[in-house]
C-alpha cells in the first residue's frame, strides 16, 4: 500500500491506471469503521486498483461545526486500510487542496437546500466541489460512497450525469451497530447515556415501517408519531421527512419507495439515519 499526499503524483499515477484498469474510490473524512471498510471490500471485489482518500474537507463544514475537533487516528486509518489490501491512500492538504486565492465551486441547485442543506447551507457545494477536485486527481470509473448520506449520493449521482463525469457511484448500504445505531465517526463523540439516546434514530424509522406495514398512509400521523418517540428518548429534530428518493421533495402519496429521512442532536452531536419505508 502507497501513502500519497501529493497532488501531482496521485494524479501521475491514476493516469497511469486508468488507461488499462478499473480504478475505485472510496472518498472519507476518515476515523475509520466497519461503514467505510464495507465501501473499500467492495472496491476490491469490483475494481482492479483501488483508492482511498482521507481528508477532512474544510468547505464542507459550516461556523459553527466540528472542523476543528473531527476526530482523527491516521495511524489506525492506515493499518487498517493496509490489512485490507488497499493499493493507495490519498492523503492530500489543505495547502494544496484549496491554494489561495481560491475561486471555483460547485452547486448542485435545489437538491442541495434541502434537508440537510437547509440546516447547513453551504455543505453540499463544498462536497460537490471536494468530490469533482478529488475525481479528477483519481480518475475513477467508480466511487463507493454510503447510503448513509443518502442526500449526498443524490447530489452527486446528479452533479455526475450534468456535468458527463465519465465514473458511476455505487452506493452501499448502511452498516449498524448490533443495537442498530448507523456507524458514524461522529458517534465518538456521545457520552454513554447520550449513546443509549442516540437509539431513537434507528427505532424511529422501524416505528414508522411497522405503521406504514400496518396501513398508515397520512405522512404527517407518520412523522408526529416517529418525532414523539424521538422526545421520549431525548433526541431533538432537526428534520424528520419522508420524500421522494429521486427528487428529494416531501411526499404525500407514499409508496414503497419513499424514504424516511432524518437529522437529530443527541446533546451537541447531529447525528443522520434513512431507509426506505417499505
Ligand atoms: P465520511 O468519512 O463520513 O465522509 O464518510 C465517507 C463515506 O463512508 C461516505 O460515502 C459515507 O456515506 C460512508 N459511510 C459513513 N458511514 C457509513 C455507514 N454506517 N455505512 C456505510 N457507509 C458509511
Amino acid at each position: 500500500m502507497q501513502v500519497i499526499h501529493s497532488l501531482q503524483q496521485m494524479q501521475a499515477i491514476s493516469s497511469n491506471w486508468a488507461k488499462e484498469a478499473v480504478i475505485g474510490f472510496v472518498p472519507t473524512m476518515g476515523y475509520l469503521h466497519q461503514g467505510h471498510l464495507s465501501l473499500v471490500a467492495a472496491s476490491l471485489t469490483q475494481c482492479d486498483v483501488t483508492v482511498v482518500s482521507i481528508y477532512v474537507n474544510p468547505s464542507q463544514f459550516g461556523e459553527n461545526e466540528d472542523f476543528g475537533s473531527y476526530p482523527k487516528d491516521l495511524n489506525l486509518d492506515l493499518e487498517l486500510l493496509n490489512k485490507q489490501g488497499v493499493d493507495y491512500v490519498f492523503c492530500p492538504e489543505s495547502k494544496d487542496m484549496y491554494p489561495s486565492p481560491w475561486h471555483t465551486w460547485i452547486n448542485v441547485e435545489q437538491l442541495s437546500s434541502v434537508l440537510c442543506g437547509a440546516s447547513r447551507p453551504g455543505h453540499f457545494k463544498g462536497v460537490a466541489t471536494i468530490v469533482a477536485k478529488l475525481t479528477n486527481l483519481v480518475q475513477p470509473k467508480l466511487i463507493f460512497m454510503g447510503e448513509k448520506d443518502f442526500q449526498q449520493v443524490t447530489v452527486l449521482k446528479t452533479m455526475f450525469r450534468e456535468l458527463n463525469m465519465p465514473c458511476e457511484i455505487i452506493s452501499c448500504p448502511i452498516v449498524r451497530e448490533p443495537d442498530g445505531l448507523a456507524m458514524s465517526s461522529r458517534n465518538v463523540y456521545l457520552s454513554a447515556t447520550q449513546r443509549q439516546q442516540a437509539l431513537c434514530l434507528s427505532q424511529a424509522i422501524v416505528r414508522i415501517k411497522q405503521l406504514y406495514q400496518q396501513g398508515e398512509r397520512c405522512p404527517n400521523t407518520l412523522i408526529e408519531d416517529a418525532k414523539q418517540l424521538i422526545a421520549s428518548m431525548g433526541g431533538k429534530v432537526d428534520y424528520l421527512s419522508l420524500i421522494n428518493p429521486n427528487s428529494l421533495q416531501d411526499e404525500t402519496d407514499l409508496k414503497a419507495d419513499t424514504r424516511i429521512i432524518l437529522a437529530v442532536y443527541i446533546g451537541k452531536t447531529r447525528l443522520i439515519d434513512n431507509s426506505p419505508i417499505a
